[in-house]
């Protein structure tokens, strides 16, 4: 098979790498990758907003399956002009990428199918927004009703923290925002393989460190390191997920007819009510895919053949726990320098990147989170132990990371 990766960070890097271990593949390109996967990939300069380039490469080189790794060209519609045009795209359609595009819209299906989630209230207006905000009080969660990369969602502590989020927020003309109830417990990260009734939820979840700065402090990025499996989170926890939100949530898709075809990331919560979602994206997590992928023994080709046939299949998962530090361009995610020389680097497989490129034979930052140093061992301490071994090989003036990742499971 030829496969097609869609996509320039981590996640696709991982997803390259994993798609190119399957002995069924023959070759695996990436638009557009980066220059770090071009060991392990052909890497095609085309943009990834240039659908017509897409297309027609697709069936200039015979791919027979496109994994589209990023949210952005799902919503901007890819999947739907590389499926009429005959292609196998393992990525939901337009109209189905809005469970992550618009969190109004997934709200409004939980609602409707009454799958758990915090409570909200969507208003356009920005007077009307005040006026809640007070009524309400704080601790509250404020949710821009677009993409943003997960930056665009304020957790508000206090009331100065929510104003100064309703005023930058509403600066947008025709801004929509949602209000959520603020909710307590540990998140995690389930990944659920689906196709429109059908779906394989992954037996394994990770857990993302979303917060900037050590402790969970700091702003909201997409992702700061990330580890699996995730032992202290028990297995009743997973099955009431499936249960009460998983497969309702299928069914729902499934009967409002939006044929999701490609994964959907279910962002949940440990509530003392129950697990219950804080959000829903349509595409793998990054930096979860660069933990799961590097678990997961399963080969990726069969388990996408499987969710397409709409057969069960059993996972294998290797008997380690990996641990991912995710090495970032120091003022990520506000303004950051790029260009800063990264030295340790050298294709090694412990590494997966997001953004490097090679400079007069050097290798420089090109982007926010730059890779991820992923550490594996017979438990978390031994694979948080390993993955910071790796991260001091890096140096670098440029980076930052976060010191704790896998503290919360050890
Ligand atoms: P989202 O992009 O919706 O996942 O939000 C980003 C992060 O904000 C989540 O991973 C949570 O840490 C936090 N968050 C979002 N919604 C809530 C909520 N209702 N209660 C508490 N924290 C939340």
């Amino acid at each position: 098979m030829k496969v097609l990766v869609i996509g320039s960070g981590g996640r696709e890097h991982a997803l390259a790498r994993k798609i190119g271990q399957s002995e069924r593949v023959e070759e695996v390109y990436v638009i557009r990758g980066n220059e770090a996967m071009a060991k392990e990939a052909k890497v095609i300069d085309i943009a990834e907003n240039d659908h017509d380039a897409i297309v027609k490469f697709a069936k200039d080189n015979q791919i027979d399956l496109v994994v589209v790794g990023p949210e952005q060209p799902l919503i901007d519609g890819l999947g739907n002009r590389l499926t009429e045009a005959g292609i196998k795209t393992f990525g939901p359609n337009a109209n189905a990428a809005q469970m992550e595009g618009s969190k109004d819209f997934a709200k409004v299906l939980m609602e409707k199918y009454n799958i758990p989630t915090a409570k909200y209230k969507t208003i356009n207006d920005k007077a009307e927004a005040i006026a809640y905000v007070k009524a309400q009080g704080t601790p509250i969660v404020i949710k821009y009703d677009g993409l943003a990369a997960g930056k665009g969602v304020v957790v508000a502590m206090d009331d100065e923290t929510a104003f100064d989020a309703i005023n930058d927020f509403y600066a947008e003309e025709d801004a929509k925002v949602v209000f959520e109830e603020y909710l307590e417990g540990e998140e995690f990260s389930l990944m659920v393989f689906v196709n429109d009734d059908f779906c394989i939820p992954f037996d394994t979840i990770a857990q993302d460190h979303k917060r900037a700065f050590d402790g969970d402090n700091g702003p909201n990025t997409g992702g700061m390191g990330a580890y699996c499996p995730v032992s202290h989170i028990s297995d009743e926890i997973i099955e009431r997920t499936n249960n009460e939100i998983v497969y309702p949530i299928v069914e729902a898709m499934h009967k409002e007819g939006l044929n999701y075809f490609g994964i959907l990331y279910v962002g949940a919560i440990v509530t003392a009510e129950g697990p219950k979602v804080i959000e829903f994206n349509a595409r793998f997590g990054d930096p979860e895919a660069q933990v799961l992928l590097r678990r997961l023994e399963t080969d990726f080709i069969d388990l996408i053949e499987a969710v397409d046939q709409k057969q069960p299949l059993d996972l294998v998962w290797r008997n380690k726990t990996i641990c991912g530090v995710v090495l970032a361009s120091k003022g990520y995610p506000g303004n950051y320098d790029k260009g800063t020389v990264v030295k340790g680097y050298d294709y090694q497989q412990d590494y997966i990147v997001s953004a490097l490129k090679q400079v007069d034979g050097e290798w420089v930052t090109s982007g926010g989170r730059v890779m991820i140093a992923l550490g594996e061992g017979l438990d978390l301490a031994e694979a948080q132990s390993n993955s910071y071994k790796l991260v001091e090989n890096i140096k670098s003036d440029g980076l930052f990371y976060r010191t704790d990742i896998g503290n919360k499971g050890i």
